[in-house]
This record gives C-alpha cells, structure tokens and sequence, in this order.
C-alpha cells in the first residue's frame, strides 16, 4: 500500500537518503531503526512530503508521484499528505489550545467539518487513547505519555491510511512509554498500517512485521524482528542492535 522507490535525498553536500526502497503492505508496521543521524526522519518526512526528494517514486494508496528534482504539483502533495498522520518525538500539541481542541482542530480548519462532527469524531479518539476524561484540560498539565496519545489521537483524526511516527517514546520514562506502547499495539491490532522509527528494541518487537536498518541513507538489511535483532546477516547489524538492549 505504500511503496518507496528509489528514493534519494540530499541537504547541500550530505546524500541523507540514497535509493531508499521499503515496500509496506496495508495492515502493516514496519520499524525503522538506525544511527542517529542515519536518515529516519527525513525518511518518514518524506513520505508525507515535509521533504521532497530529489529522485525516486512514492507510491500511497492509489497516489503516485515520481520525483525528479522539480517542485510536484501541490495538488498531489495535499492528496498524499491528507492520507499520512504523523506523531513525533516532542509530542508539538498546540499548547493554547485544549486537549479536545488539539484533536478537533485539522478537522475544523484543514477539512472544514462542522464543529459538533468534529466534536463526536475527537471525543471517540480520545476514548481509544484514554484520554477522554482530560479533554478539556491544557497540555501543559499532561504527562509526557498523556501528551503523546492526545497526539495519537490528533494524528488519526482525519483517517490517514499510514501513521508515521518519529520515535513516539523516546522522550518518554519507560512507564510513560509503556503506556503510549499500550495505544500503538492496539493500533496495530485493529490495522491501523504503520511506519515508526525508534530505538525502543520492545517496541518494535511487540508490533512490528517488518524491522528496516537504515545506516548513512543507505538500507543495510531489512526483515522480520527475530531475524534482525536476533540473527542479522550483517555483524554491523549485530553491533548496533546491541546498544539498543
Ligand atoms: P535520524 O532521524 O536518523 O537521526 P535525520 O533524518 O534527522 O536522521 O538526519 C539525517 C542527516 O540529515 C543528519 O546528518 C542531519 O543533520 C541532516 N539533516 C536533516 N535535516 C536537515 C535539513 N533540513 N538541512 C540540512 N541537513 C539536515
Ligand atoms: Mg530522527
């Protein structure tokens, strides 16, 4: 349902991300794990075209578009971009707005649904994530694990086909994670397809299908989570999984 193909991008001298090509079937997570600096973000900000590369072809749902150094039509990018969600390390609610607020607000300004549509919409959302009963609360006053399911929740609002998310728990305690761990497995069991950087080993073992190892821009080895984190090909593999341990 999502298919990357050849895709390269590059910030001035640095080649971020060279002939990337991951293939995700629909229903699906897939764990992108990798160096910091390797090139995860750029990689998942260049599926919802916060990036666009410089070559290759990006394939979601029945979209395609084929990169070749030229600005795409923004039509085609708005098309792409309302079918991805995205969660990220730092949560980014809108801190003056409230929890309900956060949720309602793509709705209301990007689709233009009327408020009290958008309303019931948020308010079943927060119930999945567990957040219902601080829908009117500020995010200032949430957890860090708190914040980062009103951000789920926010994420999924406006039904993306993929939720892309940028180290969901990484700045997160490990009982706050477990918590945000607790949602993202229930998205994954109900088919929500996915596509997460992270360096949480748990967390991609717990939902993940497909475990993809990015290094220099480069993918160095992709498959199942048994065969990566516990008999990849590569020695390179080896050594970085076990500074995830
Ligand atoms: P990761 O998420 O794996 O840590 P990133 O995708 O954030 O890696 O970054 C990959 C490389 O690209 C890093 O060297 C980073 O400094 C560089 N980079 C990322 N975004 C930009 C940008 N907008 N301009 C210039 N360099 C960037
Ligand atoms: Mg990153």
């Amino acid at each position: 349902m999502i298919a990357l193909q050849g895709i390269s991008k590059r910030f001035g001298e640095l080649q971020v991300l060279n002939d990337v090509d991951v293939d995700i079937a629909e229903g699906s997570v897939t764990a992108l794990i990798g160096p910091s600096g390797s090139g995860k973000s750029t990689l998942l900000r260049c599926v919802n075209l916060l990036e666009t590369p410089d070559a290759g072809t990006l394939t979601l749902g029945s979209e395609t578009l084929t990169f070749t150094g030229t600005a795409p039509p923004i039509s085609a990018v708005l098309r792409i971009r309302r079918q991805t969600g995205m969660v990220f390390q730092n949560f980014q609610l809108f801190p003056h707005r409230t929890v309900m607020e956060n949720v309602m607000e793509g709705l209301v300004t990007v689709l233009r649904w009327p408020q009290a549509k958008a309303r019931e919409r948020a308010m079943t959302l927060l119930e999945k994530v567990g957040m219902a009963h601080k829908a009117a609360e500020w995010p200032a006053t949430l957890s860090g694990g708190q914040q980062q399911r009103v951000a789920i929740a926010r994420a999924l609002a406006p039904s993306p086909r993929v939720l892309l998310c940028d180290e969901p728990t990484s700045a997160l305690d490990p009982s706050l994670a477990a918590e945000v761990v607790q949602v993202l497995r229930l998205l994954a069991e109900e088919g929500m397809t996915m596509l997460m950087a992270t360096h949480d080993l748990r967390l991609a073992a717990a939902i993940s299908q497909q475990v993809v190892f990015l290094e220099n821009g480069c993918i160095v080895e992709s498959g199942a989570p048994r065969q990566i984190f516990f008999d990849p090909a590569r020695a390179e593999t080896q050594a970085f999984v076990t500074t995830l341990r």
